[in-house]
């Protein structure tokens, strides 16, 4: 197994009073000789669904994640789209919470719309400031952040932008992004950034445009990840490769969709008496002119569609309660799309989208780590990706600000906490449904098709989130997932 050749704090300690002067020893992981937390690079690849990885050429996550963690994939938030997962990977917080509540919402206070399209909205605090950014938080705790391209990392949240910023521009080279990341790292310690962000959006849109399991999908993550490739080389030609984290999330992923598994909300409710501020996996629904449970009654005999009234929505969704929540919210089934007649006369259809319930496994994302941070070929179950925030905190050597994620997650999967972590697979037949059970030290992911729930540890044999729970013995389990009361499992042995 790969060492890393990083100066750990564990050794500082020993020397109590230079530990205490050193943030980066607060989170037990090593910092570069300089005394500063050891970089910490975060990469988006939008929409890069988790069963993509294996199925394109990718030396370069094969090898971070022979070197590093792989998690089996990143459960997102609701909705899983891009402003608001994004919003929840370096908050901690639910949309419901950080209220980037989808690419385009409505503030009923301010009565304004907000659209990602719009160069004024994205760059404009007021929309972000119900989270902490992990840029803002390192700002504010001082080290130097460092984004080129992420959503919320063009406007002054908390009075606080990254030291280098850039304002969104997707036509900008996957070639020069990278640069500029090697460029930012190479800079003298006084002035390198702790912290940066890259972002790439091209197996999304071609994922949009030709479908989830197109070939120009898995051309566009083919080239993205040979840029990575030109970006580990680099910095391992300069020995610094062992010197920086390196974490490669994706926001969702993503599922084919056609003009025919389409409803046609005008066919059920008047538009006119609502007003809509987000369309497709899912619609948000204002009672404009028309009660909420009106449109709740219009809506939930319509096939292929669940409605829920504010209050009424799953709790795991964690969507409830933000201003920007509208008073209802009805989500179609996957694979299925709610638009309106004017929307569906556009000449533009997707064959792939995203925006669906975060616990379908279509839905869920990648995470993939290395650096000096992690235990070399770790593997876990999924993780949730609003545990993300605080174990960038940690790595950076900050307090986190308040967040709904759980520390515990990653812990056993970072250096200093010991070989590399167990992970076991159980199998169980529940009266004909089948599900497999991944556990790791503090959380299992429960699959049940077509979900896997990514559930906390509460106890030797219990697993938690929201009203999910499941509970394990010897030979059987039961649980509540969804609604669905999982009663007399049996363990099934044949399978291992
Ligand atoms: P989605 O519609 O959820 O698939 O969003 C993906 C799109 O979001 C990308 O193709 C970009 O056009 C857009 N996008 C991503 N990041 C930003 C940003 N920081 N500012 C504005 N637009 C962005
Ligand atoms: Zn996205
Ligand atoms: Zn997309």
């Amino acid at each position: 197994m790969k060492r890393f050749s990083g100066k750990f704090c564990s050794v500082l300690a020993l020397f109590v009073i230079i530990a205490a002067a050193s943030p980066g020893c607060r989170s037990g992981v090593p910092e570069t000789a300089s005394g500063k937390p050891a970089p910490l690079l975060l990469i988006s690849i939008d929409g890069l669904r988790h069963d993509y990885i294996g199925q394109f050429d990718s030396p370069a996550l094969d090898r971070m994640i022979d070197e590093g963690l792989y998690a089996d994939s990143l459960m997102q938030v609701f909705p899983t789209k891009t402003f608001a997962a994004h919003y929840s990977l370096v908050t901690g917080l639910y949309p419901g919470t950080h209220g980037v509540v989808a690419n385009s919402m409505w503030d009923p206070q301010r009565r304004q719309f907000f659209s990602m399209r719009n160069r004024k909205a994205v760059s404009d605090g007021f929309w972000f400031q119900g989270g902490e950014p992990i840029w803002v938080t390192a700002e504010r705790q001082g080290l130097t952040a460092a984004t080129f391209f992420w959503p919320g990392s063009e406007a002054m949240i908390k009075r606080t932008r990254p030291t280098y910023w850039r304002s969104y521009d997707g036509r900008v080279s996957h070639t020069r992004r990278i640069n500029q990341a090697l460029d930012w790292l190479a800079l003298p310690d006084s002035d390198r950034p702790d912290l940066i962000t890259l972002y790439f959006s091209r197996v999304d849109s071609r994922a949009h445009r030709d479908g989830p399991a197109a070939d120009s999908v898995f051309a566009a993550a083919a080239e993205i990840d040979r840029q990575l490739g030109r970006l580990l080389d680099a910095l391992e030609n300069t020995g610094r490769l062992d010197e920086i984290n390196i974490i490669v999330v994706s926001d969702h992923g993503m599922s084919a969709v056609s003009r025919q598994r389409t409803i046609v909300l005008d066919g059920h409710l008047d538009l006119t008496r609502v007003r809509v501020s987000d369309w497709g996996p899912a619609a948000q629904i204002w009672a404009t002119r028309m009660p909420a449970e009106k449109i709740v009654a219009a809506l939930e005999d319509v096939p292929h569609l669940r409605v829920w009234a504010k209050q009424a929505i799953p709790e795991r969704y964690h969507f409830g309660r933000h201003q920007r929540v509208p008073d209802v919210l009805a989500e179609a089934d996957p694979g299925w799309l709610i638009s309106s007649r004017q929307r569906m006369s556009r000449p533009d259809s997707p064959a792939g989208m995203h925006g669906w319930d975060p616990a379908l496994a279509e839905m869920h994302g990648i995470f993939i780590a290395r650096g000096p941070g992690f235990i070399p070929g770790s593997r876990s179950p999924a993780m949730a990706s609003v545990d993300v925030y605080s174990l960038m905190a940690r790595l950076l050597g900050l307090k986190p600000a308040k967040n709904e994620g759980r520390p515990d997650s990653f812990l056993p999967y970072l250096n200093g906490s010991g070989p590399s972590p167990a992970y076991e697979v159980r199998h169980f037949d529940c009266s004909g449904t089948r599900l497999e059970v991944r556990t790791g030290p503090e959380h299992a992911a429960v699959h049940l098709a077509p979900h896997i729930f990514v559930l906390e540890r509460s106890g030797k044999n219990t697993f938690r989130h929201a009203d999910l729970e499941f509970r394990m013995e010897n030979n059987t389990a039961q649980g509540r997932l969804d609604g669905q009361t999982l009663s007399r499992c049996r363990r099934q042995y044949s399978e291992e």
